[in-house]
């Protein structure tokens, strides 16, 4: 299999501190405290789609004083390291395991839900990576591993490809899927070597995560064309964040780019209680509403689920704008997306549904 070891030039010349005072007129020393808690990194790429200081691009890369202000809020809201039965497996889904692989991304986004390891290599790392493979190996149940971290694009194509052909050697794992930001922050790192790699190992599935309409350039979309050329169905996790995407019109339009660049939109997070990242919450309405305003106004296939990581470990669970007015043995009144009024007459037989519920009712 083709593979390069060249991909170490993508990651120099990342903007420094030094340039992001000095073109934004931001006092050093607060970047550098920032720095110190949660790591900064920017692809140049990334920070030449900065139009203007607070931009929608800007604010998801450069530190921000307030992500030092951090009360109330939880270094691991999704008690993550609880779910760990090894360092790099998160395991709380039946059927499906995270397996993080690297810790670095291509940029650091100020609102990760990881900030307390992304970064560190000591917390997530290649001397962890054989464990997590033992763990897979032994656990029959998982079907579904899905590639995280940080980012794993950030390994050598090498690097990746040993650990794709060592999962693909468990019988019991069917689906591989890899979560990445860079076809977002660093599409240069998408090459045709890589998807021809990962074609040797579907299925792949790839989750990308796109937070706003300006992302989708073309560059971004020549890194998705060639991932989907490759076969790889994409989705797209987007993090709904206060003065990037908290809009209907915006999240609306970025769904629309994405279903032209073969992505389908899969999840919208409500930010996640992160130390650090307050100043990034929206209500959680906003995310309803946003749901409601693409949902019948736009293809089906750019409305996404919005969902909440519930706290303390829940899982994902998926929050749904109320259609249904009322459900009666008769009838169900429901509203359409114009907010229109329709009834629905239920089956004739109800009482023999009736019957089947109570004895459904009778297992549990
Ligand atoms: C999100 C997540 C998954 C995958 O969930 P899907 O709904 O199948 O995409 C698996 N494990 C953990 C711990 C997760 O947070
Ligand atoms: S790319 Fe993902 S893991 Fe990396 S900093 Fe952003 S949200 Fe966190």
């Amino acid at each position: 299999m083709a593979t390069t070891d060249d991909e170490s030039h993508l990651t120099r010349g990342n903007i420094n501190l030094k340039t992001l005072s000095e073109t934004f007129q931001l006092p050093y020393y607060e970047l550098k405290q920032v720095e110190t808690i949660f790591p900064v990194k920017i692809t140049p790429y990334y920070f030449s789609l900065i139009r203007e200081k607070d931009d929608p691009i800007y604010r998801q890369v450069v530190p921000d004083i307030r992500e030092l202000d951090g009360q109330g809020l939880f270094l691991d809201p999704l008690a993550e390291d609880r779910d760990a039965p090894v360092k790099s497996i998160v395991h709380r889904y039946p059927d499906r395991c995270l397996f993080l692989i690297s810790h670095e991304c291509a940029a650091y986004c100020r609102f990760c839900t990881r900030k307390r390891k992304v970064g560190d290599p000591k917390k997530i790392g290649m001397h962890l990576i054989e464990e997590g493979l033992r763990y897979i190996e032994q656990h029959r149940e998982i079907h579904d591993v899905i590639l995280s971290g940080g980012d794993p694009l950030m390994l050598r194509d090498a690097t990746l490809e040993s650990i794709l052909r060592r999962l693909r050697k468990i019988s019991h794992v069917e689906i591989l899927r890899i979560g990445s930001r860079v076809p977002c922050f660093l599409p240069q790192r998408v090459t045709p070597a890589l998807c021809a790699m990962f074609k040797e190992y579907h299925p792949v599935y790839m989750n990308v995560h796109f937070n706003h309409p300006d992302e989708l350039t073309g560059e971004s979309e020549r890194a998705l064309a060639l991932l989907a050329d490759a076969g790889i169905p994409l989705g797209c996790q987007t993090v709904l964040l206060k003065g990037v995407n908290d809009d209907p019109f915006v999240m609306r339009s970025l769904m629309q780019k994405l279903v032209r660049a073969r992505v389908r939109p899969y999840y919208i997070y409500q930010a996640d209680l992160v130390v650090g990242t307050e100043h990034f919450r929206t209500d959680v309405r906003k995310g309803l509403e946003i749901v409601k305003a693409i949902r019948g106004w736009t293809s089906g296939l750019a409305v996404p689920h919005f969902v909440i990581d519930a706290p303390g470990g829940g899982g994902k669970i998926p929050l749904i704008p109320e259609y249904v007015m009322r459900i009666t043995n008769n009838e169900v009144v429901m509203r359409n997306f114009r907010g229109r009024v329709y009834r629905y007459r239920q089956a004739v037989e109800h009482s023999v549904h009736s019957e089947i519920e109570s004895r459904e009712m009778d297992l549990f």
